[in-house]
Order: C-alpha cells, then sequence, then structure tokens
C-alpha cells in the first residue's frame, strides 16, 4: 500500500490542468497522476480531423510530455474505489491511499450498445470521429462518398461535446458540394435529442443559417439501435411513435452512446446515473468532502467538453486547497462551456453559455455568426490554448480565468 497526499485520477485534460495548477499555486511536495495510456489526446481536433483539415497525428502526443514537473505518474488504471478508506485499487492489483482525491477520468464510449456497431464502425461507409482509432474512416467515407444517403447520428445525452456530431456533418455537406455531388445526396441528422441545440440563440442561428438554406433534414427523437452493415442499413428508435424505422445509407456517422467509467458507476462516489456526485457548484464531492471531479467524469450538469475544464479548473483548485487548510469551498462555477460549431472550411459560430443556457460569450461581436475569425480561432489558436495553456495550468484571457 502506497500512500499520497494528493491523487490524481485520469491524464486528460481535466487531470493534468488541476494537477499543474496544483503545482504552479502552492508547494504540493507528493501528489501523484494514475493514467494507463502513453498518449495524450486532443480530441476537439478529431472534428478537423475527420473533416479532411488536420492530419491525425497533430492530436496525439506522448503523455510524459504533459505530466507536470513535481507529479508522480502512475502508469496504470483505477479499477476500485474506496472513498470511505480513502483507498483505491489499480488493474496490477497495487492498493493506494490518499489525503485528496481528483476524479477526472473522462467517459467511456459505449459503442456495445448498438448492435452491429463495434464490428461495423472504420469500414463500408461507417465512421465515427469519436476515437483516435475511427477517426481516419471518417474522412476516407467522406471523401468517397459518390452521393445517395448520409446519415449523422446523435445518441441520448450526456454526450461529450455536443455539437461535434452535427459539426461533421457541415464540413461533410460542404465538401459533398464542391465534389459535385450534392444534388444527389439526402443529409440527414438523426438526432435523439429533441432539437438541433440546447441554447436557443444558437439553435436559431444554426437552422436560420445552416441547416435550412443548406437543406440538410432533421429527424429528431430518432435513436440509433442497430446497424446491417451487410445490407446498409440503419435502424432507429422513433421515440415519440415508440416504433423502429429502417433508413438505407450510403455512409453513415456515428456517435457512440457514452457512460460513467465502470470503475465509477459502481463505486461510493457516483450519483444514480453513474456520474462522480459533485456539488455543481463548488465541485467537491457532496458526501466525501476530501474528494473532487471535473469535466466529462463529473456530475456537473453543463455540456461536457474541454473549454467547460478551463474554467472548472481554477475553481476546482481554489477549492481544494482551501480545504486541504481547513477551510470551507467558496470558490463557484457557473457552468460555463464553449462549443466551436465549424459550419464550414472558414466558417464558425461559437457557442458559449453557462448552466442557465444563457449565452457567455467572450468577444464584443454576436458569436451567433458564422465568421472567418471564429474558425481561425478553432484552426490555430485553441490547440494552443489547450497545449500550451490548459495543460500547463496557465492562466489564458479566454473563458474562466
Ligand atoms: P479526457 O480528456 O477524455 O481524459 C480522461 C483520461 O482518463 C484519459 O487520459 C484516460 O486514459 C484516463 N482514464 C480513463 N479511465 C481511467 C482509469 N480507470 N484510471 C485512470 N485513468 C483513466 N471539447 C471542446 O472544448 N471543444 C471542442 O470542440 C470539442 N470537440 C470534441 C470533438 C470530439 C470528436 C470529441 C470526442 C471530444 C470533443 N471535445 C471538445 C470534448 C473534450 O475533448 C472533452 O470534454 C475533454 O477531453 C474532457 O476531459 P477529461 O479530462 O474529463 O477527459
Amino acid at each position: 500500500q502506497t500512500h499520497h497526499k494528493i491523487i490524481v485520477i485520469g491524464g486528460g485534460a481535466g487531470g493534468i490542468n488541476v494537477a499543474a495548477r496544483l503545482l504552479r499555486q502552492s508547494h504540493i511536495d507528493d501528489l501523484a497522476i494514475i493514467e494507463p495510456s502513453d498518449t495524450h489526446y486532443y480530441q476537439p481536433g478529431w472534428t478537423l480531423v475527420g473533416g479532411g483539415i488536420m492530419k491525425r497525428e497533430a492530436t496525439a502526443k506522448p503523455m510524459a510530455d504533459y505530466i507536470p514537473v513535481g507529479a508522480k505518474w502512475i502508469k496504470d488504471a483505477v479499477v476500485e474505489v474506496d472513498p470511505d478508506n480513502n483507498c483505491l485499487k489499480t488493474r496490477s492489483g497495487d492498493l493506494f491511499t490518499y489525503d485528496y482525491l481528483v476524479v477526472a477520468a473522462g467517459l467511456e464510449l459505449d459503442w456495445l450498445k448498438i448492435d452491429g456497431l463495434l464490428d461495423a464502425v472504420g469500414k463500408d461507409g461507417v465512421c465515427s470521429n469519436y476515437s483516435y482509432d475511427t477517426v481516419n474512416s471518417t474522412w476516407e467515407t467522406i471523401r468517397n462518398f459518390k452521393g445517395g444517403t448520409a446519415l449523422f447520428t446523435f445518441p441520448p445525452p450526456p454526450i461529450k461535446c455536443a455539437g461535434a456530431p452535427q459539426k461533421i456533418m457541415y464540413l461533410a455537406e460542404e465538401h459533398f458540394r464542391k465534389a459535385g455531388i450534392r444534388d444527389k445526396t439526402q443529409v440527414v441528422y438523426m438526432c435523439a435529442g429533441p432539437s438541433i441545440f440546447g441554447v436557443k440563440k444558437y439553435a436559431e442561428a444554426l437552422l436560420e443559417q445552416v441547416v435550412k438554406p443548406r437543406e440538410i433534414e432533421t429527424r429528431y427523437k430518432h435513436n440509433l439501435v442497430r446497424i446491417h452493415a451487410a445490407k446498409k442499413e440503419a435502424v432507429f428508435l422513433d421515440m415519440d411513435a415508440n416504433r423502429e424505422v429502417v433508413v438505407k445509407y450510403d455512409m453513415i456517422h456515428v456517435t457512440p452512446p457514452m457512460t460513467a467509467p465502470f470503475f465509477i458507476r459502481t463505486s461510493k462516489l457516483a450519483n444514480k446515473a453513474g456520474w462522480v456526485d459533485v456539488n455543481k457548484d463548488t465541485l467537491q464531492h457532496v458526501r466525501y468532502p476530501n474528494v473532487f471531479s471535473l469535466g466529462d467524469a463529473s456530475s456537473l450538469p453543463t455540456s461536457k467538453t474541454a473549454a467547460a475544464i478551463r474554467a472548472e479548473g481554477p475553481v476546482l483548485v481554489e477549492n481544494l486547497l482551501a480545504v486541504m487548510k481547513g477551510q470551507q469551498a467558496k470558490a463557484t462555477y457557473d457552468g460555463y462551456t464553449s462549443c466551436p460549431l465549424v459550419t464550414g472550411r472558414g466558417k464558425l459560430i461559437l457557442a458559449e453559455f453557462d448552466y442557465d443556457l444563457n449565452p457567455k460569450e467572450t468577444f464584443p461581436f454576436d458569436q451567433g455568426k458564422e465568421r472567418l475569425s471564429m474558425y481561425w480561432l478553432k484552426r490555430y489558436i485553441l490547440p494552443i490554448i489547450y497545449w500550451k495553456g490548459l495543460l500547463k495550468g496557465r492562466k489564458w484571457p479566454l473563458a474562466g480565468d
């Protein structure tokens, strides 16, 4: 059994940000990060990879380069947490105890929930931006598409980056126009949710500027349940009529259902839905005051994004340091999150909003309009902010800090 003062579970956007901030802001001498992966992925880049704009390799960097100086990296995966005894177990059977725990293990893609998907994805017109292994298949599929029906699915939330399932549709639709095959192509958004976007301002902007003029069809409350790859058929549950609908496709971009990681779902840290049960303002666990969580694994009722972590990280760190000094957790997070809605090469609507789904925009102009400048922000600036700002625990002007 090994003891650490602070253990951070997960070396993704949230875990690395918190660890780097803690080490920058105070004299912590004993912080360990438990993370099994050799590679750190910049997942927001996968939309651009799938759209043929960025190389997949640009989104992957060695984990070792981003573990902050002063942190100990335990290259293993957590399989059990026992918060009553401040104890956890890893896959290789090692036991660790902690004084303080930060859970930032992200979420799990549930490919198996859709019959036939795991075997189908990555070939024969079935693709997905949601993993490094499958993201190249998206651009391959779009590039080789010769016309017909192109489906883009959105599963029941919560999912990470709720805008990503439609961003790739806009990039694909633009490509079909450029390739001269748009007139023989039907582009359909098959969405388990009730609308194109949760925030009214951006939903209206998307419908008026993008969906209607570009003749994209939308079918809401339709949830993908099965894929017959051999017949190129996708089966959806029409949630209102409660019956199955079969749709023939020539290509389908699938966003898989997502769940909280197994070790969280099965631990006392979880709320009913499986996510780490934290106070939505302070990010402190509602039953275990020495446990905090942020990012995709947390119960925070906001849209799960790396941008949200930019705002969650400082709050978590301030509160954790306060609790370590015997004080109350007083810093609060307002639910800030952001979704850079790429609508084409050179066009982007930058959605930013809070828990109440009120826009909370950074720039002094209407971000509900498609803009080239905001596309450049996504293409060139946000990756720098991610690798050099967020992962280094630095303060940046954009949002949250
Ligand atoms: P992650 O970054 O996923 O990190 C979780 C880490 O935990 C991983 O390194 C994993 O290996 C580790 N882990 C998992 N299980 C265990 C375990 N048992 N023990 C120890 N470690 C474990 N966000 C934006 O802000 N803007 C965007 O435009 C955007 N677009 C996106 C597009 C796509 C296609 C996708 C997939 C995501 C997008 N996101 C976007 C979302 C963003 O990438 C995530 O919200 C963000 O990475 C969440 O950070 P996290 O630290 O919670 O999880």
